[in-house]
């Protein structure tokens, strides 16, 4: 029987595993050098962590199950609200700004399709405790700055809920939340039949002028001076300062419930439909989790669409060693000269009993950048010395095995 791995998983072979983790190291050295410290959380959590604040769209995506014990459990859909839970059961008492973040699979029962998978990677940070607008300027310029380091560029789009929230006047707070999930999936047919329903169809006409502004001023005159665009407009003067270039977008409504302020989402070429790398915003969930009401602020990356949009990249080449001896000399090259190469590169021996031309033409196979002969020659002249062959101009050399560590630690610089 053949078995397939299931719908919307991905496998990742080596290359393209070499290709995420150098992508995401540069990731995590980006969000650790601004004082972001790494958290992890379990795969599955309780049901009510996301039955709370996420909204409907999110739960009907999850994959929920009861396990043997009858608890209702969660594959977390994204990482916002663990690290919420994390925070108020672990770190309430820690100095703020508390900056925190993760790297970690979610899981979605969504239609698959280019950029759009049932597990898939979000790179994230959480900034704890600051409503200040230089806090969410630090997120977005973060953000940015990821991007910046990994060679992408995204189109970064900018909004505020409040202004959606003070156009909808005295619609409750689901309606207002209904509303905003249909701008999220841009459905202008579905927000039509939503607000025909509930009496305030009168509404349409303004929230389509709201959502295609692109001006804080034009959005003034719509909705009046609410401190929501007093917010967005220091926001975007500060992002100006940075040097961050950005669109006003009042139709950012991202698909989760617990945003209240601030949102932004992330733009790249080539992606399709699933064009959206990223997005965040400013949110408050630690008061619903038991802890203290808590602003915060956050932005994930879809960090498969972020590999994706980066297409085919030059990896740096990577040292590999492949210690190469005669048949009588094997033991010795496999337990005196290999351990020394170990040490200090990825090194390799023969497990095929393979002579001196099969050895060296598997080094070839596999991609070897030097060879190292072990053989009677080098022994005759003492147990130090070796070979070190280039494999790729050819060029031989005998040498201590100090000496070939040396040069191909100059090489590798
Ligand atoms: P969200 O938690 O919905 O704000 O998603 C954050 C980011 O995760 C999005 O901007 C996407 O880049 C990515 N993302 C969301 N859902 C998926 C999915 N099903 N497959 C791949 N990436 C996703």
């Amino acid at each position: 029987m053949k078995i397939q791995r299931p719908r919307g998983t991905q496998d990742f072979l080596p290359q393209e595993m070499a290709k995420r983790r150098f992508i995401e190291n540069k990731m995590r050295k980006t969000v650790e050098s601004w004082g972001y410290q790494e958290i992890q959380t379990p795969i599955f959590e309780s049901l009510d962590l996301f039955t709370l604040r996420s909204g409907e769209t999110i739960l009907d995506q999850s994959y929920i199950f009861d396990d043997k014990g009858g608890r209702k459990l969660i594959l977390r859909p994204e990482l916002t609200e663990p690290v919420t839970r994390l925070y108020v059961e672990k770190l309430q008492a820690e100095p703020k700004p508390l900056k925190l973040y993760y790297f970690s699979n979610c899981f979605r029962y969504e239609r698959p399709q280019k950029g759009r998978f049932r597990e898939f990677w979000q790179f994230g940070v959480e900034l704890i405790g600051s409503d200040r607008p230089e806090s969410e300027v630090e997120v977005i310029a973060l953000a940015s700055s990821v991007l910046d380091t990994i060679g992408l560029k995204g189109d970064l789009h900018v909004g505020h809920l409040g202004a959606l929230r003070a156009l909808m006047g005295d619609l409750s707070d689901e309606q207002k939340n209904s509303v905003i999930r249909f701008i999220d999936k841009k459905d202008n047919e579905g927000l039509r039949t939503y607000l025909e329903e509930i009496g305030a169809t009168s509404l349409e006409e303004n929230i389509r002028a709201l959502t295609e502004s692109e001006d804080i001023k034009e959005a003034r005159e719509m909705v009046g001076d609410v401190p929501a665009l007093e917010r967005l407009e220091d926001i975007s003067d500060m992002l100006d300062i940075y040097g961050i270039s950005h669109k006003i977008d009042f139709s950012v409504a991202r698909g989760l419930e617990y945003y209240t302020g601030m949102v932004f989402e992330i733009y790249a070429e080539g992606l399709g439909t699933e064009n959206q790398i990223g997005g965040g915003g400013s949110y408050r969930l630690a008061h619903l989790f038991g802890g203290k009401d808590t602003p915060s602020t956050g932005f994930a990356f879809g960090f498969d669409r972020v590999v994706l949009a980066l297409g085919d990249i030059q990896l740096p080449q990577q040292t590999k060693v492949m210690i190469v001896s005669t048949r009588e000399l094997r033991d010795w090259a496999s337990r005196k000269v290999a351990p020394r190469f170990v040490q200090h590169f990825h090194t390799e021996v023969d497990l095929m009993s393979r002579d001196i031309n099969g050895q060296l033409s598997h080094a070839n196979a596999i991609g070897a950048t030097h060879a190292v002969i072990v053989g009677d020659k080098e022994l005759q002249k003492g147990e130090e010395f070796v070979t070190l062959k280039d494999m790729k101009t050819g060029e031989q050399e005998m040498l201590t095995i100090e000496e070939v560590i040396n040069r191909i630690r100059l090489m590798d610089i």
